[in-house]
C-alpha cells in the first residue's frame, strides 16, 4: 500500500471528518422534521401537506434525473450542479446555498461525492431533509491485483452500475412517500416502473459487453470511477491515471511509470476520460504506450437536453458504447 501523501492525507482526514459532520446534520435534519410533524399530529410534511408541490433539488444532473422518474408529475425535481460540470470539485454559489436552503429535500450521492457541497449544506441552516441515495451500499473492495489507490476514502461511484441505483431509486421512493403521503401509490409505482427501466439497461450493457472479446475487458480509466462497473461487468481495472476516487489529486512520476508498465504487460487498448477533464496526462500515457485515448465519456453528467445523453439511461447507454468500440478490435 503506497503511503498517503500529507495532502491525500489531510483530504482524508478531512473527507472523514466531513462525513461525520454530515451525518450529525443529517441526523439533526431528519429530527427536526420529526418534531414539526409531531407538532402538526397530521402526518404529513412540507409543502405537499400545505397542497403544494414538494420543492425538490438533487445534486447531480443524473441524480435529479433519477428522482424524477420517480417523482412523475407530482413535481419537478431541479439540479444543483449544472451539466458538464465536475461534481468531485463543485464549489457552490451563495445563489446555490439559497435554493438549496429553501428546498424540502436536498438529494445527494452520498459516498463522499459532494465535499465542498456538503460543507455548504452543514451550515446552510435550512429545514431541508437531506437524502442520501445511496444509504446502504457498501463501498467496493479493489480486485485481486488493482492497484491500491493509497487512500481509505469510500468508492461513491455507485451509480456507474444500474443494479446499485436500484438501491437509489429505493432511497428516494421512501423519502418521497414520507413527506408526501398522498403521493406514496404514484411513486411506488414509478419506481416499480424505473427499476424495470434499469433491470432492462443492466442486460443491454451485458449484451454490449459479451460483443468483446474476453481478453480485451480491460479499463484504464483517468481516475477511479469505473470500480463497480468493472466489477458487475466482467472488466479488470487495470490502474488509474490519477491514483485516487475523486479527480483532485496529482499522480507521481513513479504512479505513472507503474500504469505505463501495467498497460503494457495486460495488453490493455485504451485509456478513458470524462468529457470534463483535463486528458493531458492520459494522452501522454497513450503516447508511450500506443493505445487509444477515448476523451468523451459523460460518466458524472448529463448533456443539456438536447445532446447525446439527456437521461441517465442514455448516460450509461452512451458509455458503454464508447467503451465497447474501443475495446472491439
Ligand atoms: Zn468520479
Amino acid at each position: 500500500m503506497t503511503a498517503l501523501r500529507p495532502r491525500q492525507r489531510e483530504t482524508a482526514l478531512r473527507a472523514r471528518r466531513r462525513a461525520s459532520a454530515w451525518l450529525l446534520f443529517s441526523v439533526l435534519s431528519v429530527v427536526a422534521v420529526a418534531a414539526v410533524l409531531g407538532t402538526a399530529g397530521c402526518g404529513a410534511g412540507g409543502d405537499a401537506a400545505d397542497g403544494g408541490a414538494l420543492e425538490v433539488v438533487a445534486a447531480e444532473s443524473f441524480l435529479a434525473d433519477i428522482a424524477q422518474n420517480v417523482a412523475g408529475d407530482r413535481f419537478t425535481v431541479r439540479t444543483l450542479i449544472p451539466p458538464g460540470a465536475d461534481p468531485h470539485a463543485f464549489e457552490p454559489t451563495p445563489k446555490d446555498l439559497g435554493e438549496v436552503a429553501a428546498a424540502d429535500l436536498v438529494i445527494v450521492n452520498g459516498g463522499g461525492l459532494e465535499g465542498p457541497l456538503l460543507k455548504m449544506l452543514e451550515n446552510a441552516g435550512g429545514e431541508a431533509t437531506i437524502v442520501d441515495a445511496s444509504a446502504g451500499l457498501q463501498s467496493r473492495s479493489p480486485q485481486p491485483g488493482e492497484p491500491p489507490l493509497g487512500s481509505s476514502e469510500t468508492d461513491p461511484h455507485f451509480w456507474l452500475d444500474p443494479v446499485l441505483v436500484k438501491t437509489y431509486v429505493a432511497n428516494i421512493r421512501d423519502a418521497f412517500k414520507k413527506a408526501d403521503p398522498a403521493g406514496a401509490a404514484a411513486y411506488e409505482a414509478n419506481a416499480a416502473a424505473y427499476t424495470k427501466r434499469l433491470d432492462e439497461l443492466n442486460a443491454w450493457i451485458k449484451s454490449q459487453v459479451a460483443t468483446v472479446p474476453a481478453a480485451n475487458r480491460k479499463l484504464v480509466m483517468n481516475h477511479a470511477s469505473h470500480g463497480y462497473y468493472a466489477d458487475e461487468y466482467g472488466f479488470s481495472v487495470v490502474g488509474t491515471v490519477i491514483p485516487s476516487v475523486g479527480t483532485g489529486e496529482t499522480p507521481t512520476a513513479k504512479q505513472l511509470g507503474d500504469l505505463t508498465a501495467a498497460i503494457r504487460k495486460s495488453g490493455a487498448k485504451a485509456v478513458f476520460v470524462e468529457i470534463e477533464e483535463n486528458p493531458k496526462l492520459a494522452e501522454q500515457i497513450a503516447a508511450e504506450t500506443g493505445i487509444t485515448v477515448v476523451d468523451d465519456l459523460l460518466d458524472h453528467s448529463l448533456t443539456e437536453p438536447d445532446g447525446v445523453a439527456p437521461t441517465y439511461i442514455d448516460m450509461m447507454k452512451f458509455d458503454t458504447k464508447r467503451i465497447v468500440e474501443a475495446l472491439q478490435q
